[in-house]
């Protein structure tokens, strides 16, 4: 095992890779690019790091991924102890943490890099957490040795995960986030039609009907990681949210992933489901 193996281990990774910068170019907009330029002169290493978050079947009306500590929160502490010991090795090298607020691809990231799987339902697979994973990167200007691996395959596309969305949102090409009630529950405008998609869902933030339905996780092993199994909010009521303004929902809840658009959306999917 190397020093960086033990690094990621030491942060919590389920698994890591890298890749090298420009092979993920393709993937990204001008714009991204010009984002990640700014950040970084000269990228050219991206490390992805999978980091599971399931806990347990428990009901609930929140997605599993947003019942624990929010997890841009959770992955920058666990991804800056990775970059702390980088920036020893490699002391006039920077080392920048993100975790789904980069303009890097990390899906792709870490398809390229080998990590596990690529389910249809656009999620790595990595047994045996399923795909109840967050993934994380670090971007370098340092050439770093890479782990080689083959690029991630594609999943067996039995189909479940597919006959499994309410909207029909997974298609041959892919997952339309348009249509998407992850998406969907978001929103802070919704059209009538939307409007009703959301008030026959089970959940009031997020959706996990294709990865329940995907046989990867139907037996998934437990996050290890206390931020994503302890102190866990399954269920949001109108009742938890009566009275609060904005800023005194932020001091409840904004260390939770679901809190980022504040109490409106939550509020309208609750009062849609109860009609
Ligand atoms: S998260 Fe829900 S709505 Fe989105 S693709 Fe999966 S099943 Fe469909
Ligand atoms: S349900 Fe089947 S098609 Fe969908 S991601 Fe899982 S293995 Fe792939």
């Amino acid at each position: 095992m190397t020093a960086l193996d033990q690094a990621f281990r030491a942060a919590g990774a389920a698994a890591w890779g890298g890749v090298a910068y420009d092979r993920l170019t393709p993937e990204m907009t001008r714009e991204d690019q010009e984002k990640v330029r700014a950040q970084c002169p000269q990228p050219r290493t991206v490390l992805v790091a999978a980091f599971p978050y399931y806990a347990g079947d428990r009901p609930g009306n929140l997605s599993l991924y947003a019942r624990g500590e929010d997890y841009h929160r959770a992955l920058a502490r666990r991804l800056n102890t990775v970059c702390d010991f980088l920036s020893r090795q490699y002391p006039m090298e920077s080392f920048l943490p993100a975790a789904d607020n980069s303009p890097l691809p990390e899906r792709e990231a870490a398809r390229l890099a080998g990590l596990g799987k690529v389910g249809r339902h656009g999620l790595l697979i990595l047994p045996p957490y399923g795909s109840f994973l967050f993934l994380g990167t670090i971007l370098t200007g340092a050439a770093l040795a890479l782990p080689e691996r083959e690029a991630a395959p594609a999943c067996e596309d039995c189909g479940r995960c597919a006959a499994a969305c309410p909207v029909g949102a997974l298609g041959p090409g892919g997952a339309d986030r348009e249509r998407c009630l992850s998406q969907l529950t978001q929103q802070k405008r919704l059209t009538d039609e939307e409007a009703a998609l959301v008030a026959a869902h089970p959940y009031v933030w997020g959706c996990d009907l294709c990865q329940r339905a995907c046989p990867y996780n139907h037996h998934a092993a437990r996050s290890p990681l206390p931020e994503f199994r302890e102190d866990l909010i399954d269920r949001l009521t109108p009742a938890d949210l009566d009275g609060l303004s904005n800023r005194s929902f932020q001091s409840k809840y904004g260390t939770r992933a679901f809190a980022w658009r504040g109490p409106g959306p939550l509020r309208r999917n609750l009062e849609l489901q109860q009609e």
